[in-house]
């Protein structure tokens, strides 16, 4: 890491700098710790001794002796506690429960939201909640909380306030209050994209200086966009709608409002209708499943699916230079269910688009890879987002309200 973390920068706090620290080195001794965040050695001490009385940090064992008093390690101590992350989508639910250092411990994926009205949703998923923790055996205690993923763009107050055609219902509904009023836990709310980058970040090898995006495509087009560590949230926490940006103002009208929309022109309905007009025998099951079944086709060999996929991932390209561009980013993480299935044809499409025209070519190299989690990536980035809000918060950080580690329900907003 070549930037220090320290309280000077982008956390809230000496604690949440030095747990962040913590979790991104995995073990470290104190007087690293210092040398990283610059927080002095009497601060380290005294704040890693209350993360060791709260349970979260642990001794784990000591360096080699080098003459003096061998260093001992510190490292979060991984069962401490847990969060779940939610995606919910008409197609399906999935939950992950993940521990504190956003791995994945437990999974479930359940029938969508469908049709149902958003009441009958939110008893059911605090229903299956419980299940899936007893399922899982994870003492209920240790949960800090849910971090709920759903079509953006969204407000942490109300939820989502412009939806997809098929979750109109949910327009204006209260998510975030009915689900912790449900479940009695803390809930936060992100869009799919920037959730992907927390968890991105959390769990994997993201270094605290990168600046990187997770271009996300679920049904839809997005970016979550991460700048040393914190997420980037805009005005609302709408930002990196990289799938709205018009390439063809003459273009097809796009669910947005607007026209010729990188996700009209190349998002995964756009390449299933274009299938369907070529002729195509598709399954029928839903965008995502209809596309994973071109994406299967086009990787196989040449054809039909494969033209399109090109296509669309030419035009994905463009949007991904757009967005390197503007940022300046050294890394995109290509991430979500469709990338899951398809990620092996656009990444050589991105790369020589980037290789070709980026901007700042000339000063460096703009790394483009595919999430390990590119499947679950929303639901491991909710879990991720309510782990760094509680306990490592940043200055943009949402606010989940959390007392020595332990979530409490006294209102927070
Ligand atoms: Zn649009």
């Amino acid at each position: 890491m070549s930037n220090p973390t320290g309280v000077g920068t982008a956390h809230r706090s000496s604690r949440a700098a030095l747990l962040d620290s913590i979790r991104a080195a995995g073990q470290i001794s104190r007087v690293e710790l210092t040398r990283e965040t610059g927080l002095t050695g009497a601060t380290v001490s005294t704040v890693v001794r209350r993360l060791i009385d709260d349970g979260l940090v642990v001794e784990s064992g000591r360096a080699e002796s080098t003459g003096g008093k061998p260093a001992v390690f510190l490292s979060l101590d991984l069962d401490a506690r847990f969060a779940v992350g939610i995606h919910l989508d008409h197609a399906g639910i999935t939950y992950v429960l993940s521990n504190l250092g956003g791995a994945v411990v437990g999974r479930w994926r359940r029938p969508g939201a469908g049709a149902d009205s958003p009441e009958v949703v939110v008893a059911r998923i605090a229903a299956e909640l419980t299940t899936f923790v007893a399922r899982i055996g994870v003492d209920p205690d240790r949960l800090l909380g849910l971090g709920v993923v759903s079509p953006g763009p969204i407000t942490s107050s109300i939820g989502m306030v412009l939806t997809p055609p098929v979750m109109e219902a949910w327009t204006g509904f209260p998510l975030a209050d009915a689900l912790q009023e449900a479940a009695g836990l803390p809930v936060l709310l992100e869009n799919d994209a920037t959730a992907a980058a927390i968890g991105e970040y959390w769990s994997g090898p993201i270094e605290t200086s990168t600046c990187f995006a997770a271009l996300y495509m679920g049904t839809g087009i997005g970016a979550g966009i991460m700048v040393n560590g914190d997420v980037y949230r805009g005005a609302t926490g709408n930002t990196g709608e990289v799938g709205h940006v018009c390439i063809d103002i003459d273009g097809p009208a796009c669910w947005c409002g607007g026209q010729g929309c990188v996700e009209a022109l190349a998002g995964p309905a756009a390449v299933v209708a274009a299938a369907r007009a070529a002729g195509l025998k598709l399954p029928g099951r839903g965008v995502v499943g209809d596309f994973a079944m071109l994406a299967r086709d086009a990787t196989r060999g040449e054809g039909v699916p494969r033209t399109l996929l090109l296509r669309s991932a030419a035009y994905i390209a463009v949007a991904a230079q757009a967005l390197a561009n503007i940022l300046d980013l050294d890394e995109i993480v290509l991430t979500g269910p469709s990338f899951a299935l398809a990620g092996s044809l656009y990444v050589p499409a991105i790369r020589a688009q980037l290789t070709r025209s980026f901007f700042a070519r000339a000063s460096h190299q703009v790394a483009v890879v595919i999430s390990p989690h590119a499947s679950e990536a929303a639901a491991i980035g909710g879990a991720a987002l309510v782990l760094q809000s509680g306990l490592a918060p940043r200055r943009s950080s949402q606010r989940i309200p959390v007392v020595d580690g332990r979530p409490t329900l006294e209102p927070s907003r």
